[in-house]
Formats: structure tokens, sequence, C-alpha cells
């Protein structure tokens, strides 16, 4: 009914197959490795409160009153100088608060992307952000990608090959879906490459303070020489979801393009929300919660690891992330993981068919297993239901 009212846009978008399939893992006693959520009995609830409390005492209506769109200034103060820690030389001109990083690759694809025009991705890659540049009718160009992130080579292929490209798109930390961090040489030649070639990056990174593994690495932000790299993050992960709050720092040519863009989707990002979070970064100390997130990450990685290693047959492989949120692991190419998902459905544990991170053709024998939202029991249990099931599939 009323389809035929619909934009032409909107045909593109399609039900995602995956929500679908993942509605079966919302059961009580399904154990789900399938989500993508933070630990909730980490959020710092009783500092939020207090933080809440007095916003309200000092800003008073105000802190309910409309916004300017580039965002509550002492917080972009506080990103600023977050940023410069990690090697990221920013004005606050030059930062745009956004509802959530997923808001900034929709205004991406709003600002940069024509009907067909070619993104370059990593393959596999985010699944909301392949949703988001459809919106737009992206065409995807994937690059294949290994331990140590996109393969640099493929890569200065795909840009010899389509020189019309808008932009690459990059996780370069800690990967959704695979888990993989791109090496130091590598985000050097990602950023030659865009010179060279004279393509835009949109470095997506949600992930890179929660390492909790190896040595930490500069975003690819960092060696922008030219100014063509637009960087999104947010608060999701590190502090809290649900307040939906990101950030985009990119060239001013950029973030007065996204500010129009922005005024007309929403006016501005949720303002109680940002000074919320300008008085949680004033009154408490971030980075020894994000410390906390870590510890309890790393033990709950190294539990499903070591289960990988107990309970799956040898012939499967998996990734060893230092950080983030997820696990890859990649079945023999005969085994079609969505048939495997069905199969554990029943046997209640459930992942994400890794078939839907790829933009163009899927790789079938692919799954994506989280960590972050459960305990080390759990993640035990639900492993070795997995394993049961991919043994009497594979054998030993
Ligand atoms: N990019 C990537 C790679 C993600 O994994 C996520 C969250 N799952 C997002 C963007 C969106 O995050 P948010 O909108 O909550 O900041």
């Amino acid at each position: 009914m009323f389809e035929d009212k619909f934009s032409d846009r909107t045909k593109n978008i399609e039900a995602s197959e995956i929500r679908e399939v993942l509605k079966v893992t919302e059961k009580p006693e399904v154990i789900s490795f399938a989500g993508g959520l933070p630990a909730p009995e980490l959020f710092p609830v009783e500092e939020i409160k207090i933080a809440c409390e007095a916003v309200l005492t000092e800003a008073g209506s105000d802190a309910l009153q409309y916004s300017t769109t580039e965002g509550y200034t002492p917080l972009r103060e506080a990103i600023a100088q977050r940023l410069k820690d990690i090697g990221i030389e920013t004005a606050i001109d030059q930062l745009l608060m956004i509802g959530g990083s997923q808001q900034g690759l929709d205004l991406t694809g709003k600002l940069l992307l024509n009907d067909h025009d070619t993104v370059i991705c990593e393959s596999p890659t985010y699944l909301a952000a392949i949703n988001a540049f459809k919106v737009y009718n992206a065409s995807f160009v994937e690059v294949e990608t290994d331990e140590e992130g996109m393969n640099m080579e493929k890569l200065e292929k795909a840009l010899q090959a389509h020189p019309q490209a808008k932009f690459i798109y990059t996780i370069p930390d800690f990967q959704n879906p695979t888990g993989r961090t791109l090496s130091l040489a590598r985000r050097k030649k990602m950023v030659a490459l865009a010179n060279q070639y004279n393509i835009l990056i949109v470095e997506d990174n949600p992930y890179g303070a929660i390492r909790f593994a190896g040595e930490a690495l500069p975003p690819v932000k960092h060696f922008d020489t030219e100014d063509r790299v637009i960087y999104l993050s947010t608060f999701s992960k590190i502090f809290s979801p649900g307040l939906r709050l990101g950030w985009i720092c990119a060239n001013e040519v950029f973030i007065n393009k996204f500010v129009q863009l922005k005024q007309a989707a929403d006016l501005h990002t949720d303002s109680f929300a940002q000074r919320l979070t300008a008085k949680y970064l004033e009154l408490f100390d971030l980075d020894a919660h994000i410390e906390k997130i870590k510890a309890v990450y790393r033990m709950r990685r190294q539990t499903m690891i070591q289960c990988i290693e107990r309970f799956f047959p040898m012939q499967v492989q998996h990734s060893s992330p230092e950080g983030g949120l997820f696990i890859w692991v990649e079945l023999p190419e005969s085994v079609d993981a969505r048939a495997v998902f069905d199969i554990c459905i029943q046997n209640n544990v459930a992942f994400v068919p890794g078939e839907a991170f790829f933009p163009n053709q899927g790789k079938r024998n692919t799954l994506r297993l989280n960590y972050s939202n459960m305990s080390e029991e759990k993640i035990t249990e639900g492993m070795r239901r997995l394993g049961t099931v991919l043994t009497s599939i594979l054998g030993d």
C-alpha cells in the first residue's frame, strides 16, 4: 500500500534479510554472539546521575533549549584535546557533533555521493555503512583484507580501475566485522595513495580507544597531509551508545557543508546529552572508565579465543583482535554459515552469518562473533554449543 508514492531512492533499500534472521536470536534461551552491544553493566550510571543533576542545577533551562548545530563548545574543546592526545591536531571549527557516528555515515553519503558513485571499502565491511551509502545509490568496490587490514596493492589497483571513485571507507582499528587493525605502514600508504589518486578517505573509528593488547597506532587522519580524511568517532563504545553522541573531524570546507545538511536533518545533536557528557568529562575520569571497559573485554575476548581453540574443529580460522568487540571466523569454503546458523538456533546459540558484510558477493563461509555483551560463563557455554554444531558438520 502506498509504495507507489515512495521515492525512487528508497527502492534500493531492501528489508535486511539479516535483521529478520537475527530476530530469532532475541529469545531468552539463546546465547547470542550476534549483537554488537557494549556491556551495559559498565555504563557509569551513578556518575551520569551526578552529572545530570549538576547540569540542571548549573545551567537550568538553558540545558533544555535548542542549541547550535555545530555542538556544545566545551564538549568540542574536550574532544579536540582528546584527539590531540591520539595524534590529531584540530581546532573546534573542524569538529561537528552528530547523533552517533552512524549519522556521520549518512551525512557523508548525502554530501559526497551522486547516484552510482563508487565507494571503495574493506571486504568485508560494516553492514550499516553499506546500508547508509546504499540510500544514496552507491556502488561498492571491495578491497581484500588480511590480518593487517586492507591490502594496499589491491587498493591501488581499485583506484586505477575506478579513477572517479569518491572515497575510501575504512575502519582502521578493530574493524567491524573482522576485529582486524590496519598496520602502521598501510595507514601511511593509504594516505599516500589517496593523495596520489586524489580521492577522499572516510575514517570510521569507533573502537580505537578500546585497545587491550599490542601498541596503539595513530589514526589514519594523523597522516593526513592534504586534509582529505573525514574522521568519524563516537562516545558509543567508551561511554554510552544510547546518548547518541558522535563527532566528525574534518577540514572546515567539509564541516561547513555538513552543518547545512545536519540543520536540514535534525537542527542539532541532543544538547542535554552534550552538556551531560561535557560535565561527566569535567567531574570524572573517562580514561579510567575506559580502562575498566578494556579489562573486561580483554578477559571476554581471551575466553572466546580459548573456547575456539578448545571446541572448534581444526580447519576453522579466526581473527585475533587486539581490541574492539568482534572476532571473525572463516569456515572451510564448502560450508554455508547461514545453514550453520539455522542449526545453531535450534541449539540456542547465535552469531551473524558473514555474507551480509560484503556489499557485493559475500563469502558464505564466514561469521562474526561478539564478545563484549556477555559474561565469561555464558561465552564458554555458547561457544561449547557452537563448537558441538561445527564438529557435527566438520568432524574434529
Ligand atoms: N561505525 C562502525 C564501524 C560501527 O561498528 C558502529 C556501531 N556499531 C557505528 C559506526 C555506529 O556507531 P554510533 O552511531 O553508535 O556512534
